[in-house]
C-alpha cells in the first residue's frame, strides 16, 4: 500500500490522478490540497491554500504527487526530495526554477523523482537502465500548439480563448497558454536537463503535431528508442504512481493498423522565441531559469486577462532576463526573493489595468 499526498487535487492532473488512485487498491489517498477550491472530505487530511509543507508534515505520505501549477509548488517539491519521500512531479516549474536546489536535496534525501510530464516520463522509460555514456541525445516532442505554422503577424491579435484551444492535449489554462507560446517546451527542456543530467546541446526539441511519440533517445551506436502512446496524461500519472510495477490503465494501446501518421518538423523559434529564450536561460544557469519562469508566469496571467498581447509574453520574458544578474541562489529564501523581484519588474512593465 502506498500512502499518497495529492497537491493540486482540483486541477487537470489532480483530477486524473484521483481517477487512477480510486481504481488502484494499492494506492491510498491520505492528503489532498488545492489552491482555493474547496476540497473538504476528499481525503482524510485536506488543505486549501497556505503552506503545503504543513499538510505534508501532518500526513507523512510515502509518495507526493505535486500537481500544483507554478512556482508555488517548489517548497513541496523540496520537502519530498529532502526527506527521500518519493516524488511524482507534474509541477515542472519547481524543477525549472529551483533545479540546483532540487538536485542537492535529492542527493541528500535519495528518494525517487518520477516525472509526470509525458515527455519526461517517456524519456525516463527510454533511458532507464542504460549507461549515460551510451546516450547520444534526447529528443523531446512538442505538439506545436494551436498556432503552429502561423507567422508573427498572424499572432499579434490572437486571444486567450484561441490560445486555450489546444489541438491534442486537454490541460489546465496556464500550461495550455505555455503550449501555444512554446514556453512549455522551453520549461521542459530545462526540466529534462535537471532530470537526466544531459547538457543542453544534447537535448533537441522537435514539433510532432500528432503527439504520439513523446520522447526519443538516440544512442551512440546509431539506434534510437522512442516512447509512443495516445496523448492521455493518465498513462504517465499511473506510471509515476505505480513505479516500477506499471499498473494497468483503461487506456488503449496503439492501433497501428488503423493508420498512424507521424510527422516531425523543426520548431520556428523566430515566431516562438520563448523556446530559444529558455535554452539560453538554461545554458546561462544560476537563477536565469527562475527568472524565465517567474516572468513567464506573470506575462501569461496578464495575457489571460487581455492586459498584454500574445507576442508580448516573450517580450516581457526577454526583458526580465536582460535585467537580471542571474547569480545562483544558495537556498530557497534567496530563490523566493529572485522570483518575487522578477514578478515586481515584470508587473512594472505592464500598462496600468
Ligand atoms: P490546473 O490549473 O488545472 O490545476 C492546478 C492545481 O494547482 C489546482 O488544483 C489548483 O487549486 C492548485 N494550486 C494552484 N496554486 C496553488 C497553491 N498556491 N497552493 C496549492 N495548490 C495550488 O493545472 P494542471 O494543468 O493540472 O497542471 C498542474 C501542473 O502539472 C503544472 O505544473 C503543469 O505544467 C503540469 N503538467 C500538466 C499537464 C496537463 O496535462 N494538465 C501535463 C504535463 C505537466
Ligand atoms: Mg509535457
Amino acid at each position: 500500500m502506498r500512502r499518497v499526498a495529492l497537491l493540486g487535487a482540483t486541477g487537470s492532473i489532480g483530477r486524473q490522478a484521483l481517477e487512477i488512485i480510486q481504481e488502484n487498491p494499492e494506492l491510498e489517498l491520505v492528503a489532498a490540497a488545492s489552491g482555493s477550491q474547496p476540497i473538504g472530505g476528499l481525503a482524510p487530511l485536506t488543505q486549501v491554500g497556505g503552506d503545503l509543507t504543513e499538510l505534508l508534515e501532518r500526513a507523512q505520505p510515502d509518495l507526493v504527487l505535486n500537481a500544483v501549477v507554478g512556482f508555488a509548488g517548489l517548497p513541496a517539491t523540496l520537502w519530498a526530495l529532502e526527506r527521500g519521500v518519493d516524488l511524482a512531479l507534474a509541477n515542472k516549474e519547481s524543477l525549472v526554477a529551483g533545479g540546483e536546489l532540487c538536485l542537492a536535496a535529492r542527493e541528500r534525501g535519495r528518494g525517487r523523482l518520477l516525472p509526470v510530464d509525458s515527455e519526461h516520463s517517456a524519456a525516463l522509460q527510454c533511458l532507464e537502465g542504460r549507461e549515460l555514456g551510451s546516450v547520444d541525445s534526447l529528443v523531446l516532442t512538442a505538439s506545436g500548439g494551436p498556432f503552429r505554422g502561423r507567422s508573427r503577424e498572424e499572432l499579434a491579435d490572437v486571444t486567450s480563448a484561441q490560445a486555450l484551444d489546444h489541438p491534442t492535449w486537454n490541460m489546465g489554462p496556464k500550461i495550455t497558454i505555455d503550449s501555444a507560446t512554446l514556453a512549455n517546451k522551453g520549461l521542459e527542456l530545462i526540466e529534462a536537463h535537471f532530470l537526466f543530467r544531459l547538457p543542453y546541446d544534447r537535448i533537441e526539441v522537435v514539433v510532432h503535431p500528432q503527439s504520439i511519440v513523446h520522447a526519443l533517445v538516440r544512442f551512440r551506436d546509431g539506434a534510437s528508442i522512442a516512447h509512443l502512446g495516445y496523448p492521455d496524461m493518465r498513462i504517465p500519472i499511473s506510471y509515476a504512481l505505480t513505479y516500477p510495477e506499471r499498473a494497468a490503465t483503461p487506456i488503449e494501446g496503439l492501433d497501428l493498423a488503423a493508420g498512424l501518421v507521424l510527422e516531425f518538423e523543426e520548431p520556428d523559434t523566430s515566431v516562438f522565441p520563448l523556446l530559444r529564450l529558455a535554452r539560453e536561460a538554461g545554458e546561462r544557469g544560476g537563477t536565469y531559469p527562475c527568472v524565465y519562469n517567474a516572468a513567464n508566469e506573470v506575462a501569461v496571467a496578464a495575457f489571460r486577462v487581455s492586459r498584454v498581447g500574445f507576442l508580448e509574453i516573450a517580450g516581457l520574458v526577454e526583458e526580465a532576463l536582460a535585467a537580471a544578474d542571474g547569480a545562483a541562489a544558495r537556498d530557497l529564501e534567496e530563490l523566493v526573493e529572485v522570483d518575487a523581484e522578477t514578478r515586481r519588474v515584470v508587473r512594472n512593465e505592464l500598462a496600468p489595468a
